[in-house]
């Protein structure tokens, strides 16, 4: 993997910021997105360089809007002049009855958790077919292949999230360019602290009986998943062994979907 070039979107926290840091232990040369203060964003690049020596870029564009995507990518292919790895991680939030689901969070979510995929997709497809190599990894949810209540448009994007995945492996089987979806429960990030916050706020509960109730209402282990092991799932999906896996929808979710 060695000198490959990734580009992980929403890595500037969380499960995006874990996986971009696994490739560059592996040697790969990687390309930062997200939101986040300058301070905080010079400090996941200056990081990475110092703990692995790969090159560090990064792209400030804003997944809701499709002239940044292509432009982002165009920068990557600039930098570089290849994309091998495309990590679709960026991701956001918001829980409500459907009743009362702001049509303005309806249209955020679906904009960065669906349609920013197949803006990154559709751009980064035409090099990888030239490269005749490439790796796409979405990360979608549990809430791709299951639902909860309150969350209609992150669960209906992340379906569309799988249901796209199969599609762009479909189109592309005979090339060495795979696409796969990886499937999370629980994992501690801030997306999920928010949630554990409210919970505790409503409910009346510490963070620590917060956090028991909220992953034992799914996520059978009662552990949260680990950042570290789903990047190594995606090292694992972007090797040699990983290239008969394309078009699945690969659960991790401590069993979640198990029930
Ligand atoms: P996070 O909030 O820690 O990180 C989200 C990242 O997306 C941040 O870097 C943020 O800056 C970026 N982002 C948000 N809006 C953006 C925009 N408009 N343009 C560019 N970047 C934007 O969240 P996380 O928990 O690490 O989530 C990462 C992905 O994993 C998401 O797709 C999420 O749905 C998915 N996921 C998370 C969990 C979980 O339990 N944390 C479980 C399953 C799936």
């Amino acid at each position: 993997m060695k000198d490959k070039v990734a580009l992980v979107t929403g890595s500037t926290s969380g499960i995006g910021l874990g996986i971009a840091r696994k490739l560059a232990s592996k040697g790969v040369h990687v390309v930062l997105n997200g939101m986040g203060s300058p301070e905080e964003i010079s400090n996941c690049q200056k990081g990475i360089v110092r703990d692995f020596g790969v090159e560090v870029d990064f792209s400030g564009a804003d997944l809701s809007k499709p002239q940044e995507i292509q432009d982002m990518i165009a920068g990557v292919h600039k930098k570089f002049g290849r994309l091998d790895i495309l990590v679709n991680n960026a991701g956001i939030q918001f829980t409500a009855p459907i009743e009362s689901f702001p049509p303005e969070k309806w249209d955020a979510i679906l904009a960065i958790n669906l349609s920013a995929l197949f803006h990154t997709i559709r751009h980064a497809i035409p090099l990888m077919q030239k490269q005749k190599f490439g790796r796409i990894i979405n990360i979608a949810s549990a809430h791709g292949l299951v639902a909860s209540e309150h969350k209609a448009a992150y669960v209906a994007a992340k379906h569309g999230v799988v249901g796209l995945t199969k599609v762009v492996a479909l189109e592309n089987a005979q090339q060495d360019i795979t696409c796969n979806a990886i499937c999370p429960g629980w994992v501690l990030t801030p997306l999920v602290e928010k949630q554990i916050d409210a919970m505790a706020r409503e409910e009346n509960l510490t963070q620590e009986q917060a956090k028991l109730k909220l992953l034992l209402e799914k996520q059978p282990s009662g552990r949260f998943v680990n950042i570290d092991d789903l990047g190594d799932y995606v090292i694992f999906l972007c090797s040699t062994a990983g290239g008969s896996m394309t078009g699945s929808a690969l659960s991790m979710d401590g069993g979640w979907t198990a029930q």
